[in-house]
Order: structure tokens, then sequence, then C-alpha cells
């Protein structure tokens, strides 16, 4: 199985807090060494790993408990959106040129399976419907043409073999002439690979990429070779500039090293992956799908989620009541900003807001700024204020304690409750509204 000892090593960690009824920063310190350990065991690089680590206790200390949800269940769960996040989170999908043939340059050492990769390639791509042509482009080793000659014969793309006379970046310059004479959709540029980086490689491989203009210039790495494919990729991309990693070998005995740390080491996102030696075995890289795999734990994922959205319902409809009964207070009020920021950066929710496509980046900054300071005010109230906030209303000496607690100007904290007012009000109303129905008629 596909991560198999990661996916173990995991189980530790939930296994320990099989009967605990909340998640405590105590309670989680084993799991968490369980975790971090079957990471670092999975060969996923350090920095990576602190951060996951420290990511995933963060959120697990101050969650919400979910009805119905156990607190290993809801471990696994945070771990899992975690690893999606590690990974890259939506898949990265191949970009293809919106005028004239789509150009993908394909780089990588030797043995990682990029000659067998650029047949993959065409073979998948002519199941989307594109015409393909592969160029090859390896012309240090002859045996190299000849593989990707068979290939190309066996998925029934025509290959671009001028031979290994001309030096690379000619062969690749003559082979998108020939792709747009033949009007083909996409073509696939094989480079030479060496045992390891070297200066000649790179020098050709940003001669290439410079007449070819590519559309994608995709890296090919070995999935064994675990984190040091994320360093190959992070050095390739500050070399000559990529797009993308393609992995290879992920169904062999490869312990998630390379999958989990090539993202977040390097910036870029891993398109591809191989997943055996057949022309069928390459697929794009779904970073949720890999989670799952990982955890192994496809029914307890569906479970959380389910219950997580009964939760959002129930507290939404509690939250209705707390308003047509004007009780909304400061701990709602606290719900509602933390409800925003959970939901990712400000600026995506805005981005959904019909009509608001003009707000600025640095209104968006603005808006979230503002969010923040008024956590820190409501986090100096005590727990009466926030239930009562007349009580701030009523008391300037409160509203002082509040402001100094929180290293905010008196008018600030002023503000602020005057907005809760406000916004009672305006509920109310809106409520009024929707109760009544009723539109008063516009008078001259
Ligand atoms: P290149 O030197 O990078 O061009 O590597 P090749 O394409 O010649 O592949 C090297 C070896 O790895 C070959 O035996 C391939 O069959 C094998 N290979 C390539 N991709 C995969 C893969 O995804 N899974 C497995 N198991 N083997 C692969």
């Amino acid at each position: 199985e596909m991560f198999g000892q990661l996916t173990g090593g995991l189980e530790a960690a939930w296994s320990k807090l099989r009967g605990v009824d909340v998640l405590t920063k105590e309670n989680i310190a084993e799991p968490m060494r369980d975790i971090r350990r079957a990471l670092l065991e999975a060969d996923v690089s350090l920095p990576v790993v602190r951060r996951f680590v420290q990511s995933v206790s963060d959120q697990a200390v101050g969650v919400d408990l979910i009805k119905g949800v156990k607190p290993d269940q809801q471990l696994v769960k945070i771990v899992h959106d975690e690893l999606v996040g590690l990974m890259g989170g939506d898949v990265s999908d191949l970009v293809f040129a919106k005028t004239g043939p789509t150009v993908i340059l394909l780089a990588g050492l030797q043995g990682v399976g990029k000659t067998t990769v650029c047949a993959k390639l065409a073979f998948y791509l002519k199941k989307l419907g594109k015409s393909c042509m592969l160029v090859a482009g390896d012309v240090y080793r002859p045996a190299a043409i000849d593989q990707l000659k068979i290939l190309g014969e066996q998925v029934g793309v025509p290959v671009y073999a001028p031979g290994s006379e001309l030096k690379p970046a000619q062969i690749a310059k003559q082979g998108l002439e020939e792709a747009k004479k033949t009007m083909t959709d996409v073509v696939i540029v094989d480079t030479a690979g060496r045992l390891q980086i070297d200066k000649g490689m790179m020098d050709e491989l940003k001669e290439t990429k410079k007449v070819l203009n590519p559309t994608e210039v995709l890296l090919v790495v070995d999935a064994m070779t675990g984190q040091e494919a994320a360093a190959l990729v992070t050095t390739f991309n500050l070399e000559i500039g990529i797009t993308g990693a393609i992995l290879t070998k992920l169904d062999g005995d490869s312990r998630g090293g390379a999958a989990l740390s090539i993202k977040e080491v390097s910036g870029k996102p891993i398109k591809l992956v191989g997943r055996g030696e057949r022309m069928e075995d390459l697929e794009p890289f779904y970073p949720d799908r890999m989670a799952g795999r990982i955890l192994g734990m496809g029914d307890v994922l569906t479970f959380v989620e389910k219950a997580q959205e009964v939760m959002k319902q129930e507290e939404a409809e509690d939250l209705q009541k707390k308003i047509m009964s004007a009780k909304f207070d400061f701990n709602d009020f606290l719900k509602q900003t933390r409800a925003v920021a959970q939901m990712g950066s400000m600026s995506r929710v805005i981005g959904m807001i019909p009509g608001m496509g003009k707000v600025t980046p640095s209104q968006i900054r603005e808006a979230e700024r503002n969010l923040k300071e008024m956590e820190v005010m409501i986090n100096a109230m005590t727990p009466e204020e926030r239930e009562k906030p007349e009580l701030l209303a009523e008391s300037p000496a409160r509203r002082k304690r509040v402001a100094t607690e929180s290293g905010k100007p008196e008018k600030q904290v002023a503000q602020l409750v005057a907005q809760l007012f406000q916004m009672r009000v305006r509920m109310k109303n809106l409520m009024g509204a929707m109760e009544g129905g009723s539109i008063p008629a516009l008078s001259n």
C-alpha cells in the first residue's frame, strides 16, 4: 500500500486519543510527537514538519467540539485539511496555450522516468482529445532517442527525432516549427538528463527554454528520493524557472516525503503523478485524494464534514434566534468575525460577493486589520461584559480598562461598543422587514 508506513505512524497518534472528551495541550502532546515522527520517517523535510505540527496543534486546541464527533476524529480531520493545504490545496491543471501549439518542456535527472513520462503524457493528452508530437532532445543518450521512438509508436504519436548531431535547442526549435506546420495541439520536448545537476545541463535547458517559449516547464522527479526531490524542484525553479513537477514511481515503496514536501519547499505544484510503468499510469495530482489515501480514513472524514455542516446550520439558527430577541452580544460578534476569518482570507470572501470586484488589496488588508483589532478588544472584555454590552455602554471606567488591556485608544473601544448596538438595531429592522413583509410606499 502506498505510504503504508506513514499511514501506520499516524494511526498511532489517533489511537492515543481514544476515550478523551476534549483536545487539550496536554493530551495532544504525545499524539503530536507521533505525527512528527511519522512525517520525519516519511522523509518530509524538517522545516515543513515543524510548521505542520505547529499549525495542527494550534488548531486542535482552539477548536470548537462538534456534537457527536470524537476528539480523535476531529484531529484526523484537522490533519487531513492541513495535508491538503501542504500539497497545494486544489489540483493544479496543465495550462494550454490560447493560440498555436502548447509547448511542454520536460526536464529531469537520468533514471527518474522522464522518457517514459513523455510518452505517458502524450497518451494522457490524446485521451483529452489533443493531437501530440514528441521531440527527441536527449542527444547524449542515443538509446533515449530510440526508446522515445518505440514508445511514441506504442501510443500512436509522431516523434520528431533528427538525430544526435544537432544541439538540443536547435532540435527543439525545428520540432516546434514542424508542430506548427502540422497543426499539432501539444508538443512535448524531451531534454537530456544527467546523473546529477551540472552547469552544462542547466545552460542547455535555459537555451532550449529561450527558443521554445514553453507553456509549461515541468521537472520530472522520482518519489523514491523523498525530500531530495523537493530540493531538486527548488534548484531547477531558481535556475531555469519551472511551472511545476511530475512525480514518478509513486507506486513503489516511496515514503511520501516528496509528495508532501515539494509544494511547501519549492512553491511549485505537483501537476501529475506516475503510478506505474504502463502508459496509462499517469494522472493529475489531487491533494485531497492523496491526503485521504495517506490517512486511509475516508469514512471518518466524510462523517466529520457532515457533522460540521450540521453544526454550522445549528449555529446559524441559534444566531437567528438571538437576533430576533435582540440579544446579539460580543460573543456572537466574535464568533461572526472568526467565522469570516476561518473562511480563508477576506479577499477570497469579498471576491465571492457580486459587485465587490473593485475592492483594492489595501482596502482588504485594512478590513482584515480591523477584524484583528476588534478581536483584541473583545478578548480584553470580561465574560460578563461580552454578554451584557450595556455594561460597557454605561461605564466609561470599564471602557477605559478594556482600552488599557488591549492597548487600543478609548475612542476605538467606544466605537466598537456603538457598532454592536448599531448592528442590533439594523438586524432588528431587517428581521422586522422580513416578518412584516411590507415595503413602505414612497411619498412624493
Ligand atoms: P529517464 O532516464 O528519466 O528517461 O527514465 P526512463 O523513462 O528510462 O525510466 C527509468 C525506469 O523507471 C524505467 O525502467 C521505467 O519503466 C521506470 N519508471 C518510470 N516511471 C515509473 C513509474 O511511475 N513507476 C514505476 N514503477 N517505474 C517507472
